[in-house]
């Protein structure tokens, strides 16, 4: 689950906790904060970059794995775990990945596609 960071709206306001700002675990369906916790006074969700990195969903054992092939360079195995995972979980970002690993490993679906 991502973390959110919250911050006063109006520190002259707000306690100690929310004027220096605090974290918050939510789920990403979970709704933003408007108050504080404390002394419900109105805070405001600061984004930060972390956030944007779970666009192509949560990271699990099989992306690390494929992550360390690309890192060896072994595209084919890259490609394939990716294939097989994305299957799997219908998860589009690692259809296009694997496409990409395969194109490293010098499969050429173009050349394959204006051939037939
Ligand atoms: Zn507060």
């Amino acid at each position: 689950m991502p973390t959110y960071a919250y911050r006063a709206v109006d520190p002259g306001k707000s306690c100690d906790r929310c004027c220096q700002g605090f974290e918050m675990i939510q789920k990403i369906t979970e709704s933003a904060m408007t108050k504080c916790p404390h002394c419900k006074n109105p805070v405001s969700r600061i984004l930060f970059a972390p956030a944007v990195v779970i666009k192509g969903g949560p990271m699990t054992e099989t992306d690390r794995k494929i992550k360390e092939y690309e890192k060896e360079g072994k595209w084919s195995h890259a490609a394939e775990l990716a294939d097989k995972e994305a299957e799997k979980t219908k998860r589009k970002d690692l259809k296009t990945r694997a496409l990409e690993d395969y194109k490293k490993a010098g499969y050429n679906f173009d050349k394959y596609d204006t051939d037939k």
